[in-house]
Order: C-alpha cells, then sequence, then structure tokens
C-alpha cells in the first residue's frame, strides 16, 4: 500500500493506494480526518478531479464531523428552559468578550438546545450555541465558543484550524480541552 498527504484547497487529505483497489473512495472520519482510498495507478489528475466534483460535499462532511460531538446518555429531571435562560444571560455576553479579544466578527449568536453537538457556525457567521454548555466548566465553555469563532476563520477541521484554535487558548492546551470535553456528555431530552 502507498500512502502519503495531499493538500487540495482547504482539505487535508490521506491518500492510500492499493493494488486490489477498484475505484475511488473518499471517507470522512469522526475527527474531522479524510482518507481517499483508490488503485495504485490512479494518477494525480484523476484524484484531483475526484476531489474536486466531491469538494463541497466533503467540506460539508468535515465540518459536520463531530469534532464537538458530545456522546448522548440519558438524565432523569434536568430544566432545559432554566439551562436556555443561564445561556441566554452568559454565553451572549462571554462570546462577545472572546470575539473581540481575538478580532473577529460574527452576525448573531442564538442559543439552541441542540442535543448532537456543542455549537455550530455558518458560512455566513451566524453562531448557534447548545445551552448544555451551561453544564460545563467556565474554561470549557470558552473551549466551545473559541472553537465556533475559530471557524470564522477556518470553515473545517483541518491542521490550520487546531493550530489558530490553539493559539487562541490561554494555555495553547486545545488537546488537553479535547480529551476533557470528550468525556462529558449531553443529556438527552425528553
Ligand atoms: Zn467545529
Amino acid at each position: 500500500m502507498l500512502k502519503y498527504v495531499l493538500k487540495y484547497k482547504d482539505l487535508s487529505l490521506t491518500v492510500k493506494k492499493y493494488s486490489v483497489s477498484r475505484c475511488l473512495r473518499v471517507i470522512v472520519h469522526r475527527d474531522g480526518s479524510v482518507t481517499l482510498t483508490c488503485h495504485t495507478r490512479t494518477s494525480k489528475k484523476e484524484i484531483e478531479k475526484f476531489i474536486e466534483i466531491n469538494y463541497l460535499w466533503i467540506l460539508e462532511t468535515v465540518k459536520k464531523s463531530v469534532y464537538l460531538q458530545p456522546v448522548r446518555e440519558s438524565f432523569e429531571g434536568l430544566d432545559v428552559t432554566e439551562l436556555k435562560k443561564k445561556a441566554a444571560l452568559y454565553i451572549p455576553k462571554r462570546l462577545k468578550e472572546l470575539a473581540r479579544l481575538h478580532n473577529l466578527e460574527f452576525k448573531e449568536v442564538t442559543i439552541g438546545s441542540a442535543t448532537t453537538k456543542w455549537g455550530s457556525c455558518s458560512r455566513d457567521k451566524r453562531i448557534r450555541i447548545s445551552c448544555y454548555v451551561m453544564l460545563l466548566e467556565e474554561k470549557l465553555i470558552d473551549y466551545v465558543l473559541l472553537h465556533e469563532l475559530c471557524h470564522l476563520i477556518h470553515f473545517n477541521h483541518s491542521a490550520a484550524f487546531h493550530e489558530t484554535l490553539n493559539q487562541m487558548l490561554p494555555e495553547h492546551n486545545e488537546k488537553q480541552l479535547v480529551k476533557e470535553i470528550r468525556k462529558l456528555s449531553i443529556p438527552k431530552q425528553k
């Protein structure tokens, strides 16, 4: 098997060439990394053409690919209305502070009650934060907010995204924070 990293526009893909591969195939992994498999004789041109055709789909999938997806689990007696109120008081203010600190601008922030992700950022700079972030400790809330703010610069989870995000964190400790946040889960809504 032949393996190398291919940069294409905003994407960084691991290309794996096998003598038994029949067709070009692209896989977006849970952590946002992308692998492309193809036959040993597939040319660079063919590979790039394939990526170009699927480019938007790959980008969107990488974006959705859960970097911040919490693990769901059931939880009784949680007051979502209360969490939303708390979030509405805290999140917009804190997001503005962090944006100002890093010279970034977003259009609006809304508080949702998504149970599948902590936050999201659209291409038109609208940030959405799940009220469940209020269950996190402050530094992890900041991490979620900075992660979404970082999408104003990089609309993907590329190496460049993580590099910038890590620079934005006070202790430059993205890996550590990710470890911590991954231990937590958003409770399932009743
Ligand atoms: Zn993200």
